[in-house]
């Protein structure tokens, strides 16, 4: 596949980048390996291509980019299709990331439309300007580079874009290279419906080698990556030398915690839509299920038998439940994990066997303590249930902050007091009452506490993080009247 740089083509002849289908091991595709000059290209066109963007009314703005929205969704089953294929994720879920683009574009110009400055009173303080009139706007922040991991790739392009331009900015997406097409197709809606080629443009190539270049040009004036915490580190470092502004979705190891007086076949219902969508591979899938002894028998029975049921395999087929993951690799990563929690003193009480080429049979582990690795810092990205037990709100509490992330977490109880007086103590930048901890919403202040992230995402947040309030100070305007 090509992609659109600096207003022109780059075909895939140059050096490449090959993409596989998971699920076959084929090769689908390829995409252009960039280079250091590439990406220099790309900023320089990009800078023209805000200026020209962000010249365009506001209402001019959003009407592109709902026709953009339009056109995803039109495209919907084509652009799903190839997301399914080159990451391996159920048709299905493939699919609503398209409309969940839709959705955050929709949130953002609303949003957009409604981002006003301030008007200061004058004469509030001892300064001699009592007759200057001062005011504030919204400005775009430049060229924002956006970094995404591959475990939903589309929809939290969509978390990035859609707030990035809306506030008139321009973007350059460096997708992830497993699975970069459907990005490539979703920038092409956006020429297609008529943001300036300079202001959308994507950039391939594996972000060890043109990672750098691209977050330490001086013409980025803001970072915006989901990913795990090591890289978001990395790139921190590199960026601090142009203090460019960073935001930061990270990895993390989300607690499930159930109470003794839990509706317990609710949360099983919602742990596995904690951690079995998407194979597991979600930031914020429950990761530590933290439930208290008088009802965890039943809980781990009542587990195993709802995974008995669930059906795992082809992604293109609809009435799979379970589809497969990235590749091979990534789920012999979280056999090799699951096998270092037994050496650990764990016990396998289900499943963990890898099937087919990336497909794993969901895992329970039992005694879990709160020494062991999955307990703190070993997130596994892949659908594995490790049980920890608990007498006391006080020893859960405890387990739940024994970790260097914070991003979302989940408390059952029937006792709406008790379950909020145990948030509030909570380090998690969510805390879901009688849900599981996979809960996002278009508008919610979404992030991590601790090395979870640095930011928010959400209608709510980010369009004042991609843009900059600039006061216009007018002088002696006010006179003597
Ligand atoms: P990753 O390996 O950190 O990659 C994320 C992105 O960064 C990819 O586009 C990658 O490019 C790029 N990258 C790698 N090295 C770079 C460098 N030196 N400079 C600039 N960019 C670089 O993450 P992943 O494995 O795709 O995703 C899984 C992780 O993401 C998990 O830890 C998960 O918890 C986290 N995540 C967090 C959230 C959240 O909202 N908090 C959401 C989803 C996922 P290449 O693909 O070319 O290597």
């Amino acid at each position: 596949m090509y992609v659109q740089l600096g207003g022109g083509t780059v075909e895939k002849e140059r050096e490449a980048l090959t993409v596989f289908d998971p699920t076959t091991g084929e090769a689908i595709d390829t995409v252009p390996a960039l280079t250091k000059a590439d990406i220099d290209r790309a900023v320089e066109t990009a800078a023209e291509g805000q200026r020209e963007w962000a010249a365009k009314p506001q209402t001019e703005r959003n009407r592109i980019l709902r026709h953009f929205a339009e056109l995803l969704l039109s495209r919907r089953a084509e652009l799903g299709e190839l997301l399914c294929r080159e990451n391996g994720k159920r048709i299905a879920e493939a699919e609503e990331e398209f409309d969940t683009v839709a959705a955050l574009v929709e949130s953002y110009c609303d949003k957009a439309s409604h981002l006003y400055g301030v008007s200061l009173p004058n004469g509030t303080d001892a300064t001699n300007c009592h007759g200057d009139m001062i005011v504030t706007r919204h400005e775009p922040v430049g060229v924002v580079a956006c970094l995404l991991p591959f475990n939903f790739p589309v929809e939290l392009c969509g978390h990035k874009i859609a707030p990035a331009l809306a506030a008139g900015n321009a973007v350059i997406i460096k997708p992830p290279s497993d699975c970069p097409l459907a990005i490539i197709r979703l920038v092409d809606c956006l020429h297609e419906a008529g943001v300036p080629a300079g202001a959308a443009q994507v950039v391939t190539g594996r972000g060890s080698v043109i990672g750098d270049t691209l977050v330490s040009h001086p013409g980025i004036a803001a970072i915006t990556m989901t990913g795990g915490t090591e890289t978001g580190a990395h790139i921190a470092e590199v960026a601090a030398k142009n203090l460019t502004r960073c935001y930061f979705e990270l990895g993390g190891n989300d607690a499930f915690v159930v109470m003794d007086d839990a509706d317990i076949d609710w949360t099983i219902g919602q742990a596995l839509e904690g951690r079995a969508n998407n194979a597991g591979q979600v930031c914020c899938a429950s990761k530590r299920f933290i439930v208290h002894e008088s009802v965890a028998g039943a809980f781990t029975d009542k587990l195993i038998l709802a995974l008995k049921g669930l059906k795992i395999g082809d992604p293109m087929d609809r009435s799979m439940d379970i589809g497969g993951m990235i590749s091979e690799k990534a789920r012999d990563e979280v056999v090799r994990q699951i096998r270092r929690t037994v050496e650990q003193g764990a016990k396998l009480v289900y499943g963990g066997e890898p099937q087919g080429k990336n497909f794993l049979i969901p895992a329970v582990l039992t005694n879990v303590t709160g020494a062991m690795d999955v307990a703190r810092d070993m997130e596994i990205f892949g659908a594995v249930f490790p049980i920890m037990t608990f007498r006391t709100a006080e020893e859960a509490l405890a387990l739940v902050n024994n970790c260097p992330y914070g991003l979302n977490s989940a408390v059952f109880s029937r006792d709406m007091a008790k379950a909020i007086s145990f948030a509030e103590r909570v380090q998690a930048g969510s805390v879901i009452v009688n849900g599981g901890s996979n809960y996002r919403t278009a508008t919610m202040p979404f992030g991590g506490y601790k090395k979870s992230g640095v930011g928010r995402e959400g209608s709510s947040h980010t369009l004042l993080e991609f843009t900059q309030e600039k006061s216009y100070v007018l002088r002696n305007v006010l006179g003597n009247l």
